[in-house]
Order: C-alpha cells, then sequence, then structure tokens
C-alpha cells in the first residue's frame, strides 16, 4: 500500500526521545492511511487504488507497507490525511465501553486530539450535559466549536462546582478521563456521582499514578480501563471508525492541525511533544510529487 500520511501518535514520544528505553531499533507508525498499490496473490480485495485506512503495527512512516487486506478499511472519499481509523477505533471502543446514555451528564478531562474525539462521539449518544475541562483555553475553544455544552478552565474554575451546579449536586453520571495525567485522576472522585462510570483513555505514561481506591470503592464506581490491546477489537473498532467517517458522522479534519513531510519526521514528533498553542495532531504526508 502506497502510504498517504501516518499520524504521530502520543505513545510514539516517549519511544521517540527515549525515556521509555525500549529495545532498539523501533518503528514507529501505527496510523496509517493509503491507497492500494499491489495485491499479494490470491487477494481479490480492496481494490488497486482504493483509499483505505489500515491496520499496522509499526513501520508507518515510510512511502510503502504491506497490510493485511483484512486490515484495510475503506476510506470512501474522506481526505486521506485524516482517515486516522486507528486512533479512531480507540475512541470507538473507548465509547462503546463508557456507554453513556440518552440524557446522560458526561464530564470529559483533557482536551486534546483523544478528547476532542471522544466528544465527537459521546455526542452521538445523546447526553445532556458534555462538559469538557483542560488547563488550556485554545483547547476548550476547540471543544466548544464541537458542541460541548459547557468547557471549565482548570486552575481558574473549579471543574467540581461547576459541575455540581449544572447536574443539581448529582454530578457527572459517566467521567471519561483523556489527560493521561493525575491530576486528572485527582478530579474524578468531586465530578462523577456515587455508582457512577470512570473511563481512563488517558495514556498514562511515565511514573506511576496513585487513585484514592478507597473513596472511589466507597462511590460504587464503576471504572472501565479503555485501553484495548486485542486485534480483534482494534479492528472492529476500525470498521466503525471508517464507517462513522465514510458517513460523514465524525470528521477529524479539523484535528490534523499540522503536516510534516517524511524528511521534516524529528520536527514532527519535536512539535508533538512540546505541543505548541493550536496543536492537536501531528501527521506525516507523503507528497509523492516531492518524492
Ligand atoms: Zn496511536
Amino acid at each position: 500500500m502506497a502510504v498517504a500520511a501516518c499520524g504521530v501518535c502520543a505513545s510514539e514520544l516517549e519511544s521517540w526521545t527515549g525515556r521509555s528505553e525500549p529495545a532498539y531499533p523501533v518503528r514507529l507508525g501505527h496510523e496509517v492511511s493509503g491507497v492500494v498499490a499491489e495485491l499479494g496473490e490470491g487477494v481479490e480485495s480492496p481494490a488497486v487504488g482504493a483509499p483505505v485506512g489500515v491496520w499496522v503495527t509499526g513501520h508507518g512512516y515510510a512511502d510503502y507497507v504491506v497490510a493485511q487486506a483484512a486490515h484495510c478499511f475503506a476510506a470512501g472519499d474522506v481526505p486521506l490525511d485524516t482517515v486516522l481509523t486507528e486512533p479512531l477505533s480507540c475512541v470507538v471502543n473507548a465509547v462503546h465501553l463508557a456507554d453513556p446514555r440518552l440524557g446522560d451528564d458526561v464530564v470529559i478531562i483533557g482536551a486534546g486530539f483523544m478528547g476532542h474525539v471522544v466528544q465527537q462521539l459521546t455526542a452521538l449518544r445523546g447526553v445532556r450535559h458534555l462538559i469538557v475541562a483542560d488547563t488550556r483555553p485554545d483547547a476548550l475553544e476547540r471543544a466548544r466549536a464541537l458542541g460541548a455544552t459547557q468547557t471549565v478552565l482548570v486552575g481558574e474554575q473549579d471543574l467540581s462546582e461547576v459541575v455540581a451546579e449544572l447536574t443539581g449536586g448529582r454530578l457527572a453520571d459517566v467521567c471519561i478521563e483523556c489527560a493521561g495525567t493525575q491530576a486528572a485522576l485527582d478530579s474524578v472522585g468531586a465530578v462523577t456521582r456515587m455508582s457512577g462510570k470512570v473511563v481512563l483513555v488517558g495514556f498514562h505514561q511515565g511514573p506511576p499514578r496513585s487513585i484514592p481506591l478507597g473513596y472511589w470503592n466507597w462511590m460504587a464506581y464503576d471504572l472501565r480501563n479503555a485501553h484495548f490491546r486485542e486485534t480483534s477489537a482494534i479492528l472492529r473498532g476500525m470498521a466503525v471508525g471508517a464507517r462513522l467517517l465514510r458517513a460523514g458522522l465524525v470528521d477529524l479534519a479539523a484535528h490534523v492541525t499540522h503536516r510534516f513531510e517524511l524528511a521534516d519526521i524529528g520536527t514532527a514528533f519535536d512539535t508533538a511533544l512540546s505541543k505548541p498553542a493550536g496543536f492537536v495532531k501531528a501527521t506525516v504526508v507523503i507528497d509523492r510529487a516531492c518524492g
């Protein structure tokens, strides 16, 4: 398959910097979209020339990747640099697991790329209040543009007060943590109602986290870890994600804020690490006209 684009994933940053000390060499790149260039023997579909999002476990920052036919998902006429079916799969599975119900009050902590997409898919579930918290004003501006009913600037506003007020003191039915930070975990208990659902989407890399398990236990929280490792779950999520993209039910175009050519991959990772104002997601595009 001829790669069109490969998204830079937050989970790759530790390998890139060497902080996670993986066994090098590491071949990064798993958020791949492109066009079918050639079929293996006996493969009949997808057709040569078909635009697809694909599941690969690495090697994605390349001109070409080899992928199984069953791991290719039709992209329709969606611009390929926004066909991020792999991270979309994570969010599809996360929202299925969180299972927000009609009329639920939902708090999303963290308005980065994953938080934004979680918000978009949660909104499809017909929830009442969709409250998004982050420490960055520009992130909250984007969350409002995506339809957040309320945003909270952490550090300046008290999230628990806002949630209590909006819900008449009942607090949120579902709290989806998308920040991957200790601070986000610390605020969960103050915004989630008794017997509510706490869903972990954030990627908790770095030092061990601590949670007030006694309190969470007493509050009868339904704890859900939205990290999916089984290939079957990932593929299922990608199929649903591709269907949502093709139908226009979700659009990731606004989130791809930074594009880099393959030769500038270092800058792509540096940008994903430094997260300049307005940054949501970087992708590496393969420009065949220049290549
Ligand atoms: Zn990823």
